[in-house]
């Protein structure tokens, strides 16, 4: 587990815009920070420069005491979960699972021991030996949110996770990332553009607006404000 100092970070693109303006953000040792505001604000944009998809044009990001500009993503001991699940198709979900560990040579006994331990906490021990396809959204969204679990990241990247999914299996999902976040206490920033799941799921919400902080604060204080 490690805090995030996320300190005057810019993301200027190629052709000149400023998605993202000197933001800092400091994110404590397991805090659950939520990303909202309106659609083009920067949310993605941030999010990817932590996971480092995308360049930081200005500025640092520490995870832990690691200044992580430079480091290659594999490298940065977070781990992201993605609306469209990013799974593997031709792999069964046990090898969706493994695969991160496989190829950072841990041995087979940890693997096993790990994805046995994910999948129980998921509830996706039966589908194990199935591929992707034969499975549904909620069932993918687990198994997504699996491949985080078993690298026991210092962080976790959300963006938009449950935008995939059915109004009642979002609320569903939503209290089992609530429930994985109390019982992992893994340090998050999660990126959703839902209400309700912002207010579930914050420790501090965090409003940005053309690429800037517009606020920040708990859920209650935040929604409250006129
Ligand atoms: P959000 O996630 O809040 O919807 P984004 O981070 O996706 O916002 O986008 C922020 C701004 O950056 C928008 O104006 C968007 O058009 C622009 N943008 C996003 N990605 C790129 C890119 N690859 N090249 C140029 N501009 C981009
Ligand atoms: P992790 O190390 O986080 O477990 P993987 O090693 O499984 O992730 O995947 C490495 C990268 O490939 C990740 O950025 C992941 O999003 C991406 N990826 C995963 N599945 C697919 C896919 N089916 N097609 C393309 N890219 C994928």
């Amino acid at each position: 587990m490690a805090q995030i100092n996320i300190t005057n970070v810019s993301k200027i693109y190629a052709g000149g815009v400023e998605a993202v303006k000197s933001v800092s953000l400091d994110i404590a040792d397991g805090e659950f920070i939520v990303l909202v505001g309106p659609s083009g604000c920067g949310k993605s944009t941030l999010l990817r420069m932590v996971a480092g998809l995308e360049a930081i044009s200005k500025g640092t990001v520490e995870i832990g005491d690691r200044v992580i500009n430079d480091i290659e993503p594999a490298e940065r001991d977070i781990a992201m979960v993605f609306q469209n699940y990013a799974l593997y198709p031709h792999m069964t979900v046990y090898n969706n699972l493994a695969y991160g560990l496989k190829n950072r040579g841990t041995p087979k006994a940890e693997i096993d021991a790990r994805v046995a331990e994910a999948a129980r906490m998921l509830e996706i021990e039966p589908y194990l030996t199935r591929k992707p396809r034969a499975l549904s959204g909620g069932q993918r969204q687990r198994v997504a949110m699996g491949r985080a679990i078993v690298r026991k990241p210092a962080a976790f990247l959300f963006d938009e996770p449950l935008s995939n999914l059915d109004a009642k299996l979002r609320v569903t999902m939503r209290g089992e990332i609530k429930q994985l976040q109390k019982r992992l206490g893994t340090t998050s920033l999660y990126v959703t553009h839902d209400q309700l799941e912002a207010m579930t799921l914050a420790d501090r919400l965090v409003v940005l607006n053309g690429g800037q902080i517009e606020q920040i604060g708990r859920p209650l204080d935040v929604y409250h404000t006129p």
